[in-house]
């Protein structure tokens, strides 16, 4: 790896911020996920969570530009099981969701660990999702048509996330612990070895100030 790759590497990994993140329920367009995926990586997402009954595989369009590979995909075989983990987790959940009980989307503190729960294209939020999150945001809409498209509603929230956060001061320091900065920064490094390692269940190495491999 180049001095300067390894440079960007570090820069983004010193923004990403590992308490917020997004869960997608049966969100299966490839250019929908792929743009979720996008502005994940662009607000500094670490993880993002998907339930998908459609395939176990999701498939990227090129609107990801590649982005899939800088963010990680945790999939849960239910709903149920998704959400009670990143609730477990200290998450709070927020379901995206066109409801009666919606609460205005910049009403809510992002600085706290957020989880945004986003519906599928064509039926939104489940009801068993919708009941079992900690409650519900909305985009107010003044048009004639009564919902933005899935990755927009994202972008929209995750802005106003990323507004708080810049103000809070989270992107000026490392939020990731030490342990999965370093595992991260040789994954994106040197992602061939690293399956390598990974495969023979062998810990990564550690890596020097440029960015290159140090004997153990
Ligand atoms: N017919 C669906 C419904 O009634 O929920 C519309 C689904 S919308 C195309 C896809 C997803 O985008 C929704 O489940 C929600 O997560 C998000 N979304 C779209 N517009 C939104 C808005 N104005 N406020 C909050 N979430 C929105």
């Amino acid at each position: 790896m180049i001095p300067r790759r390894y440079e960007r590497i570090k820069q983004v990994l010193a923004q990403r911020q590992p308490d917020l993140t997004v869960l997608m329920e049966d969100v299966h367009k490839p250019h929908n996920l792929s743009a979720i995926m996008r502005t994940c990586d662009a607000v500094g997402i670490f993880a993002v969570h998907a339930v998908n009954r459609y395939s176990e595989t999701p498939t990227y369009s090129q609107v990801a530009q590649g982005s899939e590979k800088w963010v990680k995909l945790h999939s849960y075989p239910e709903i149920k099981t998704a959400i009670k983990h990143l609730q477990q987790q200290q998450y709070r959940v927020y379901a995206a969701h066109l409801s009666e009980i919606a609460i205005d989307y910049r009403e809510v503190d992002y600085t706290l660990p957020t989880a945004i729960l986003l519906g599928t294209e064509k039926w939104g939020v489940t009801d068993e999702a919708a009941d079992l999150v900690d409650g519900h945001i909305i985009i107010p809409m003044q048009g004639m048509v009564q919902s933005l498209n899935v990755s927009v509603a994202n972008a929209v929230v995750l802005f106003e996330a990323q507004r708080q956060r810049l103000q809070a001061g989270f992107y000026d320091q490392v939020r990731l612990t030490p342990e999965i900065y370093q595992q991260t920064a040789f994954e994106w490094g040197y992602p061939e070895i690293a399956a390598m390692y990974y495969r023979q269940g062998k810990t990564y190495p550690q890596l020097g100030e440029q960015g290159e491999i140090l004997p153990s």
